[in-house]
């Protein structure tokens, strides 16, 4: 069962003479295959992270994926677990187990693009072995200088799981199961060229703002139906800072790439590189582009270089700072012998260049800390809790003026701003495609040519391994290509009039705080995307969340959003509580800790979305609502239809039915 594909392998398979039955069992598979994945995305959102309906249903098909995996390989699941990675991750954890204890499965041997790789794994030999790579998931609780890991099969997944590919992969195997393994080879029966993929759709004679408004339109799960306490209504995801929708057009480069021959998916492959790097003007004579499963992903391989580039005279340090996701902080602890600094931020969440200076300095020219050096600054692009942009082109310029190159955590910044890596001299950048409509489990690292330090067969490796995703590569390409067509200034135009009726209307809501940037005429309101995080001083963080589903099909997320440092730099958690919190978090695992609610807004967003979500967290904060500026006004006391035993009920029938729609 253990297969490696190289993408050669794939081309010289789907030469081999098509058998006569396949030639109509193909396409039938290919169509009953994206019925199932199409259903998937409809209620597409994060796993595990966000409350909300759809949050739900993802979370149970991506768990029901494990089974499904398990259930293929005859193996039991009291004993076992599976693991989701790209290959080269996988193949590194294998490398660790004993052989017997595990099997493993690659959508590339059943002729798939879906770059899926799943570890089915005895639980008892799993849990003697470390993680290779840290993030978002993989860890419960963090301090400054301790964490307390998730359990498997979380802590070994860094960062975003490839959701829809991992379900499209249990649904594929699912079909295998009864047809046979070759129902998705030789899949090449619907020929279209890479132009056609990825340059050409419905929608092209679009731009602009009207493509925006077009584009919106088919968004796939727009409207769908959730139940409520005041009955069914059509869901709001507010929750595009964890993983965002996506949109027919992008859905379509994804499936038709499935369905293509082996040639063209190798073409796809250099043009969607391209694509990148003319969209974040990254030129190729200068920076490499890498393809991986997710933004966690590429920070783990530019901290596994990093690890072997420095001297033996100097300890390195990474700069970096409290506003770091993990996946930014984590991978830079493991680093033997590194060490982390973090920069202080103000208020509203802004770094002190001043700072940044001083510190560089002290180290890196007057020598104050010994043999410690800053090799490295590492700052997110934007803050994914108090959605605050950093001053990329400053920051570049003071680190490069002490010697150390500069990596950018781009996964909030490249779906709302223009990104220019050549004019603001970022070395690193790394990103994932599903904060960017396009959530097919792909990441990219773009990094300056000669600064990875890795052998060439290891680079190959890292290289084959993303690009076995073809699929989501190209959902990639597509989706950056229309963000360009529909261009910064009607993206940020509609953004920023969006966050602006977020923040006025969330300040009618009494006994609401909202951190960071919270005035929308304030000058720094334009250093700031849609991202707001805030909390009801009656309710933890969690209860609203929940409530908001509970009361209007509301989507967010809520807790310490995979940057527990600045959540709790911001809730001023000081180091007593947090010891305690540690404790509690190691006797009672499933319990709460404070956090803050988040609601992160994209271009799928409306204003009628946002004046309902203002109303129903009014009657969640339990206020009528009052303002002029919010259009329909409900009375907090309004009476629910339905109990809430019932909704509960209701709910899960909707995640039940949605399973069976999905798998069958
Ligand atoms: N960095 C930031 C700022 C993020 O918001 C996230 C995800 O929420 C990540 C990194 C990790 O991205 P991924 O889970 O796609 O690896």
């Amino acid at each position: 069962m253990e297969i490696f594909q190289e993408s050669t392998d794939i081309i010289e398979r789907q030469k081999a003479p098509i058998q006569d039955h396949l030639k109509t069992e193909v396409p039938k598979a290919f169509a009953d295959l994206e019925r199932g994945v199409y259903a998937a995305l409809e209620t597409y959102s994060n796993v595990h992270r966000g409350s909300g309906h759809f949050s739900m249903v993802s979370t149970h098909l991506y768990e029901q994926s494990r089974d499904i995996v398990l259930e293929y390989l005859k193996m039991k699941k009291s004993q076992n677990t599976v693991i989701f990675s790209s290959s080269r991750c996988i193949g590194i954890i294998k490398a660790q187990l004993p052989k017997n204890s595990y099997q493993i499965l690659s959508s590339s041997e059943f002729g798939l693009s879906l770059g899926i790789c799943a570890l089915a794994v005895s639980r008892k030999a799993l849990s003697k072995i470390a993680p290779l790579h840290t993030g978002g998931g993989t860890a419960r609780l963090i301090a400054k200088d301790w964490v307390v890991w998730s359990k498997s099969p979380d802590k070994f997944e860094a960062g975003t799981p490839a959701i829809i590919n991992i379900i499209a992969f249990a649904k594929a195997l699912r079909m295998i199961q009864s047809s046979g393994k070759d129902i998705f080879r030789n899949s090449d029966h619907e020929k279209l060229t890479v132009a056609e993929i990825l340059y050409h759709d419905e929608l092209e004679k679009f731009s602009g703002h009207e493509l925006l408004e077009e584009l919106r339109k088919t968004l796939i799960g727009r409207g769908i139906q959730v139940p409520t306490l005041q009955g069914s209504c059509p869901f709001i995801n507010l929750d595009n800072s964890a993983s965002t929708p996506t949109f027919t057009p992008v859905w379509n480069a994804f499936r038709e790439t499935l369905r293509q021959s082996g040639q063209v998916k190798q073409e796809i492959i250099p043009e969607v590189k391209s694509i990148c790097s003319e969209f974040l003007n990254a030129p190729q004579t200068e920076y490499e582009v890498i393809f991986t499963s997710n933004t966690t992903e590429a920070t783990n391989l530019a901290a596994e270089s990093y690890h072997r580039e420095y001297s033996k005279e100097t300890e390195p340090v990474v700069l970096n700072s409290l506003l770091e996701h993990s996946s930014n902080d984590l991978p830079w602890r493991m680093v033997p012998n590194a060490s982390v600094i973090r920069l202080s931020v103000n208020h509203e969440g802004f770094l002190d260049l001043n700072e940044m200076e001083t510190v560089l300095r002290e180290y890196n020219l007057e020598e104050k800390s010994g043999k410690k050096r800053i090799r490295l600054v590492a700052v997110s692009g934007v803050s994914n809790v108090l959605g605050v942009c950093n001053n990329l082109e400053e920051i570049s310029r003071i680190a490069h003026q002490y010697g150390a190159p500069l990596l950018v955590d781009a996964a909030q910044l490249v779906a709302h701003r223009q990104v220019d890596m050549e004019k603001c001299g970022i070395d690193f950048l790394a990103f994932s495609a599903h904060k960017v409509y396009a959530p097919y489990g792909c990441g990219v690292l773009v990094a300056r040519k000669n600064l990875l330090h890795f052998s060439k067969e290891e680079h190959s490796l890292i290289r084959s391994s993303g690009e076995e995703n073809a699929g989501g590569i190209a959902a990639l390409g597509k989706a950056l290509l229309l963000l360009q067509r529909i261009g910064w200034n009607a993206i940020s135009e509609e953004e920023r009039k969006l966050t602006k009726r977020a923040l006025l209307g969330l300040a009618t809501i009494p006994g609401l705080n909202v951190y960071g940037i919270k005035d929308p005429e304030s000058p720094e309101f334009s250093s700031k995307i849609g991202v707001i995080p805030f909390a009801l001083t009656k309710k933890m963080s969690t209860q609203t969340g929940k409530e908001l589903a509970l009361y209007g099909g509301i989507g967010v997320r809520t807790g310490c959003h995979c940057a527990h440092i600045i959540v709790k730099h911001i809730l001023q958690v000081g180091p007593g509580l947090e010891r305690f919190q540690r404790v509690i978090v190691t006797l009672f695992p499933k319990l709460s800790l404070p956090g803050v609610a988040r609601i992160s807004l994209g271009i799928e967003n409306t204003e009628d979305e946002i004046y309902s979500f203002i109303r129903v967290l009014a009657k969640v904060a339990g206020q009528a609502q009052t303002s002029n500026d919010i259009n329909s006004v409900t009375d907090a006391t309004e009476k629910p239809k339905l109990k809430k035993a019932e909704v509960q009920r209701q709910m899960d029938d909707f995640v039940q039915a949605k399973a069976v729609q999905v798998y069958g």
